[in-house]
């Protein structure tokens, strides 16, 4: 039987070695891959982003070929380059003489609205497949939680460790509970010694100087003769054994915690791998059950990450694209200070958090999460600008899972749909868990003053602020009462001080 030649459309965050598409080479498919100014120029990205999915898909490209399989690959500044999807794939058709297109499935909805429009356009049959990639379906959290407002990621979770039978004993939880999350608080102490971080020395001087030759505009810093971050699944996998045999151990324990010396404490790293489909997620969930001989605690702190969170945000994704890109509850409509871009800042978190995020494109989950999202919540920055900042500034950063992150998680912009209450914080949280405050140009310990930490007052004003909006939220209510019973003059003064911070907040 002839079978028709098809195009195969590979994106730069679908590079799956284990794709049911590779399980041998066949004459007549051709698989495409392009570098693509509409992807370079969406969004403002760290100069490291950019490398990084170019080089991991340059790299996959060899792989392909090394397997037998045809490839084309279109490269940013070759000639035949259209810089779009649909140019690029209706020259490809022509030019590889193919009477079929086959695509898999986009994370982004931004490619699925486009790849769709596309393929009906075409003259060609398509089709679009999996990735083979999520544990769940993309419409599975939807269908979990129909008709509820809010959606809890632990039942989620709970649902997802029975069906696939994780840390399960006769259908209850390993060690008695479904959630250790109570040991997993700690700032660090010094007691465990941190291995450095493992960082591969890749050189990527070529697509750096392509990129600077094509003028693309980008932000952060790069070596490119020692380009740190995992671009072929190889490397993928020596870190994966690395965060095992060297980190798991500790990683529930210091999860929350943040230090100066330390840019990444016991966190995997694995986030960029993970996300360009290098390495698939129940890969590196049993590597951790099969090899690790740690706690529950640590175990289940760790699994929980990637069996519960990264699935659950993906399917509030789709559950809730594309309102949720539009979603600004709290009606925040404040300028994001320069010192996102610089770490240009008196306060010290930020300058650590911003300053490692520019030289790593990296930052944990809790520099994120409490320091340059809390930061911008209780500030009221326009979320829009939030989210691209974050968008543009990681490694990992891809839409699906920044912006549910982002928007929901840090600046409460859905209204509550993934957190039960705003992630605001004063400096009090800070400084528990970090050791910024010591070295600080503000006092940790004052509200107002010249040198009072501005995450104190900010924090208030934020509450106060936002009241008609949480007053109904029964977690708040401490805090609200901790407000009333303070004395009206000191009130006051808090809300002048935050006041006149707001008012310039690129002096702080
Ligand atoms: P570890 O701490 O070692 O965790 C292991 C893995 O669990 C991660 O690699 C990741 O795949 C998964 N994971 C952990 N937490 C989450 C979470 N909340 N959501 C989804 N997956 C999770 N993660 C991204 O992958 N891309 C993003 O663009 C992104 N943006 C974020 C923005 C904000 C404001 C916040 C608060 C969090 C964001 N996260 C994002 C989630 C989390 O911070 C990162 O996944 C994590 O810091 C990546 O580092 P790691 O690989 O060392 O993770
Ligand atoms: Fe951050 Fe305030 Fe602590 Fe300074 S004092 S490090 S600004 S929390």
């Amino acid at each position: 039987m002839q079978t028709s030649k098809t195009l195969r459309l590979i994106l730069g965050d679908q590079l799956n070695s284990h794709h049911s598409w590779y399980s041998k080479p066949e004459r007549h498919i051709v698989f495409a891959m392009m570098e693509m100014r509409q992807e370079t120029d969406y969004v403002k990205h760290h100069i490291q982003k950019i490398v990084g999915f170019f080089a991991a898909m340059r790299g996959f490209t060899d792989w392909l070929r090394s397997r037998g399989h045809r490839v084309v690959y279109l490269a940013l500044d070759d000639d035949d380059n259209r810089q779009n999807l649909e140019e690029n794939i209706t020259f490809l058709l022509r030019d590889q003489q193919c009477e079929c297109f086959e695509y898999q499935s986009p994370d982004e909805y931004r490619l699925d609205q486009q790849l769709t429009a596309i393929a009906a356009r075409l003259p060609v049959p398509y089709q679009c497949v999996d990735t083979e990639h999520f544990l769940t379906g993309r419409d599975e959290v939807k269908e979990f939680f129909r008709g509820k407002k809010q959606y809890l990621m632990e039942p989620f979770y709970r649902h997802l460790r029975k069906k696939y039978q994780i840390l399960l004993s006769k259908g209850k939880p390993v060690g008695g509970k479904w959630n250790f999350d109570q040991h997993n608080r700690q700032s660090y102490d010094g007691a465990v010694p941190i291995p450095a971080p493992m960082v591969f020395n890749n050189r990527v001087e070529a697509i750096a100087a392509m990129l600077e030759g094509a003028d693309v505009k980008s932000f952060g810093r790069i070596d490119p003769r020692r380009f740190i971050w995992p671009i072929n699944r190889g490397q993928a996998l020596q870190q994966l054994d690395e965060f095992i045999d060297a980190r798991l151990a500790h990683f529930g324990t210091y999860q929350d915690a943040m230090s100066g010396d330390h840019w990444s404490l016991f966190h995997s790293r694995l986030s960029f791998a993970l996300n360009t489909k290098m390495l698939h997620p129940m890969e590196v969930i049993e590597a951790a059950l099969k090899r690790s001989p740690v706690s529950i605690a640590a175990l289940e702190g760790f699994i929980r990450q990637i069996l519960g969170w990264r699935e659950y945000v993906r399917g509030v994704y789709w559950a809730h694209m594309p309102a949720y890109a539009d979603m600004n509850f709290f009606g925040h409509t404040a300028e994001l200070p320069d010192f996102y871009w610089t770490a240009a800042t008196n306060m010290n978190c930020l300058k650590i958090a911003v300053e490692q995020s520019l030289t790593h494109a990296y930052a944990h989950h809790i520099h994120r999460l409490m320091v340059t999202g809390n930061f911008a919540m209780i500030a009221g920055i326009a979320p829009d600008q939030v989210d691209d900042w974050y968008l543009g500034v990681y490694i990992d950063a891809v839409q699906w899972v920044e912006i549910v992150n982002t928007r929901g998680m840090s600046q409460y912009a859905d209204g509550g749909i993934v957190a039960t209450k705003p992630y605001a914080a004063s400096a009090n949280y800070i400084q528990k868990m970090s050791d910024y405050c010591k070295g600080c140009h503000y006092s940790c310990k004052q509200k107002i003053g010249e040198r009072a930490c501005p995450f104190n007052s900010l924090y208030w004003d934020f509450l106060v602020r936002s009241r008609p909006k949480l007053k109904k939220n029964f977690r708040m209510g401490m805090m609200y009462r901790v407000w009333d019973r303070m004395p009206a003059d000191q009130q006051q003064s808090v809300l002048e001080h935050a006041g006149s911070l707001k008012a310039d907040l690129n002096a702080l």
